[in-house]
């Protein structure tokens, strides 16, 4: 359940539901386009209530109690303008989560070639605990609020000066799994009086959450889908996604092939590649089964190294041989030689690292 309408944060509000407010104060709901204005416009995008000129101050008062504004505090950028950026950001609980500014990078979830694609966070934590992933290393904290994945946003294209005009939700956090923030969010993002991004600008990943996949299906919005696959049968997805035995690959595949019907689109399957454990040629010929019926598109993903964990990718010659296994089946499959490496930006590694151990006291 998302906070009721009242004192939830103004970045958390759609159109509708701030005109509600306002309506509830006796106030007239052209208010509602004023404020949006403040906050989302370009140049405008202010960060307290006292900013916006022209409402009247003890309206201004009324509505930044029942509507704060929570932008988080930068604690570090890393990286520089022609790399990949990433932001550690901290909640107002001191809470501790991850943005991700990757510069162009054609042929990955599209083909513009000057676009700038944020990965956002929407859980501090994840509870799906995958074998190979950082963030799921010390469980599940919180849900991000609905202004909380916004936010992330709005700080990315201020610090960076720049238009982000590619969303993926590849952050920290299962976004499936805080369905309903992560949807009111999409709907702030998309609306035209807040971000106006296209959904189909949007890529939403999960590890595999079946009812929320089909839920998604039936939305109207066309934001893209990509899974987590990671393994093609079920012996190997078990061994390294909890969520597997819980969902299972057949039925994941069935509700892959729901939300294409559905929405006419086709989606993307993730595959980490992992030494010893999902590279085998066998694997690899299971997944162009799978990807064919579906007529899904395969991003390869060379594992990246996490600390304390023994995971590592495989040679670049089993990496090609596995590709044109898939690419000799007619499958469009390309390998991510990802960027940003050097400054840990594979999800939840920053954070763990900066993140105090228990007992530390952060500043
Ligand atoms: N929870 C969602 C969204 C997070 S997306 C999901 O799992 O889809 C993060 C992506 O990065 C996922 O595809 C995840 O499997 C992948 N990933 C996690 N750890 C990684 C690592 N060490 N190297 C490469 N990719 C990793
Ligand atoms: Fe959670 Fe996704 Fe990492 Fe799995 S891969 S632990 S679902 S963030």
């Amino acid at each position: 359940m998302t906070e009721p309408v009242i004192s939830r944060p103004l970045h958390a509000l759609t159109i509708e539901e701030l005109e509600e407010s306002l309506f509830a104060l006796g106030e007239p709901s052209y208010r509602s386009k004023q404020v949006l204005d403040w906050a989302y416009h370009r140049d405008k995008r202010v960060e307290e209530w006292g900013a916006m000129k022209n409402l009247p101050a003890s309206l201004r008062a009324k509505l930044g109690e029942l509507h704060p504004i929570r932008i988080p505090e930068v604690v570090t950028v890393s990286g520089s303008k022609d790399t990949t950026r990433k932001f550690l950001l901290r909640l107002h609980d001191g809470e501790l989560i991850e943005t991700v500014l990757i510069p162009a990078s054609p042929a990955l979830y599209g083909d513009e070639s000057d676009r700038r694609t944020l990965c956002v966070s929407s859980q501090v934590g994840c509870a799906y605990g995958c074998k190979f992933c950082a963030s799921g290393l010390d469980g599940w904290k919180r849900h991000l609020s609905a202004d909380e994945i916004v936010s992330q946003v709005l700080l990315a294209e201020k610090i960076s000066g720049e238009r982000i005009n590619n969303l993926v939700f590849m952050g920290m956090g299962e976004p499936m799994a805080n369905y309903n923030n992560w949807l009111q969010a999409v709907s702030i993002l998309n609306a035209p009086w807040g971000i106006g991004l296209g959904a189909r600008k949007m890529t939403v990943s999960t590890s595999g959450l079946v009812p929320r996949i089909r839920d998604l299906a039936d939305q109207s919005l066309q934001i893209r889908l990509a899974i987590s696959l990671h393994g093609a049968s079920d012996e190997v997805r078990s061994r390294i996604m909890p969520v597997n035995q819980k969902y299972p690959v057949a039925e994941l595949m069935d509700a892959c092939a729901y939300y294409s019907d559905r929405k006419k689109q086709m989606i993307t399957f993730e595959y980490i590649l992992i030494e010893g454990v999902n590279d085998d040629p066998s694997e690899a010929r299971l997944l162009a089964e799978r990807a064919k019926g579906l007529r899904a598109k395969i991003n390869l993903i060379p594992y990246n190294t996490v600390e304390g964990l023994v995971w590592k990718r495989p040679s670049e010659q089993s990496q090609e041989e596995f590709l044109s296994i898939l690419r000799n089946r007619g499958i469009a499959a390309t390998i991510r030689r990802e960027k940003g490496h050097d400054i840990d930006a594979a999800c939840g590694q920053l954070r763990r690292r900066i993140a105090p151990s228990p007992g530390d006291i952060l500043a």
